[in-house]
Parts: C-alpha cells; sequence; structure tokens
C-alpha cells in the first residue's frame, strides 16, 4: 500500500512532463515557422539576383550613353572646326551625329525603365527583409530553449519509468489494476495519503465512523467521497 503513493507521486511527475510535453510541440510549430523563415528567404535571394542584374544592366546602360555623348560631341567639333569640307562628307558625319543621338535617346528611355525596375525591386526587397526579420524572431521565439527544455524531459520521464518499472512489482496486482483504472476515471489520481482523516485528492474529511472502519479493515481502503484508495501517513 506505501509503495502505491510512490507509485503515484511517480505517475503524476510523469503526466505532468508530458502535459509540457505536449505544450512545447515543438515539431510541427517550429517546423512550419521554420519552412515559412526559408521560403521567405529564398524569395528575398531570388529579388537580390535581380537586383544586382538590373543595377549591372542600368551601370551598362549609363556608360553607352556617357560615350555616345563623347562620341557626338567630338564629331560636332570636327563638323564645325573646318577640318571637312567636302559636302557629303559633312552630310555623312552631320547623318552621323543624328544618328547617335536618336540612338541615346533610344538608350536613356531604356535606362529610365531600368531605373523604374530597379525601384520597384528595392520596395519588395525592403518588404521581404521585413517579413525575413518577422519569421526569424518567430522561430526563435518558438525554438528558444524548447529543444534543450524537451531533451531534459525526455531524460526525466526516462528516469521516472526506471523508477515505475522497479516498484511496479511490489505491488499487488489487483490493487495495481485498481489503480490504473481509477487513474484513467479520476484525473490521473488513483491513490490518496489520509492526512488528519482529510482524503488529499478531494480534501474531504471523513467521519471518524469510516476512518475507524478504515482503520479496522485488512483490505483495499478508499475514500467515502471520491472512492480513490486512501493511505494512512
Ligand atoms: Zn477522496
Amino acid at each position: 500500500m506505501d509503495r502505491l503513493l510512490e507509485l503515484q507521486e511517480i505517475d503524476s511527475a510523469a503526466d505532468r512532463l508530458e502535459a509540457r510535453r505536449r505544450q512545447l510541440e515543438v515539431g510541427d510549430e517550429l517546423r512550419a515557422a521554420r519552412a515559412a523563415m526559408e521560403e521567405t528567404e529564398g524569395r528575398l535571394g531570388e529579388l537580390r539576383l535581380a537586383l544586382d542584374a538590373v543595377a549591372r544592366e542600368q551601370q551598362r546602360l549609363e556608360y553607352e550613353i556617357d560615350s555616345m555623348a563623347r562620341k557626338a560631341q567630338a564629331e560636332e567639333k570636327r563638323l564645325y572646326d573646318g577640318s571637312i569640307v567636302n559636302a557629303k562628307e559633312l552630310e555623312a558625319l552631320q547623318h552621323e551625329i543624328a544618328n547617335l543621338k536618336e540612338r541615346r535617346g533610344r538608350t536613356e528611355d531604356e535606362l529610365l525603365d531600368q531605373m523604374l525596375r530597379r525601384e520597384d525591386l528595392e520596395s519588395r526587397a525592403s518588404g521581404l527583409e521585413a517579413e525575413m526579420a518577422a519569421s526569424r524572431a518567430r522561430v526563435e521565439e518558438i525554438g528558444g530553449d524548447a529543444v534543450k527544455e524537451l531533451e531534459e524531459i525526455d531524460g526525466q520521464l526516462a528516469a521516472r519509468r526506471t523508477a515505475r518499472d522497479a516498484l511496479v512489482p511490489e505491488v499487488d496486482e489487483e490493487l495495481l489494476e485498481l489503480y490504473e483504472d481509477l487513474r484513467r476515471q479520476k484525473k490521473g489520481i488513483g491513490a490518496a495519503a489520509l492526512v488528519d482523516g482529510v482524503c488529499s485528492a478531494c480534501h474531504e474529511k471523513l467521519s471518524a465512523l469510516e476512518l475507524d472502519r478504515l482503520k479496522k479493515t485488512d483490505g483495499v481502503k478508499r475514500c467515502e467521497y471520491c472512492r480513490r484508495i486512501v493511505i494512512f501517513t
């Protein structure tokens, strides 16, 4: 009978540990948060690649515009410095200058497109960065010390199981069966100490008559109110 209280203590401790374990539920929740973070990270990575490409293209266009401008300037100088007198040659030069200016105009339009594209990508990237920070915070919040705590819980549960296995053979089989039944029916508590005539499970004070009867019986003693097994302490 005394061993039963020890068993109840072990079982209650194990129940609390199991409840905490379920509460942590690190598995699914953390996995989902990690997946969300990785997904955001992937999108951000793609966006940054696109931004790099746009930046390179912008640089290339700027260089091209600059070189066309310099070339047109040089040609214009040649046009007016009197170095060319041939009318056909002058006409060809004028043509080339006009051509350069037209190409430059088109390239400037392209540059403007790239700049708008870059702005759009940059604003999307900063949105994703904020999203990323939020997902990371979420992962840390859920993950945090949960993994460590889970390991501790598993260790403690294993220790309780070992202690339980050692104790069980010392308890009468029928008593054990009743105890397990009661545990299932009564929120995990099958056995309780009787302290000064009070059942420590339901906190009812047993009548003097019942206490007297229980003291005299050799069989299983049960609380007259909650019907749990009671043990005099
Ligand atoms: Zn009781």
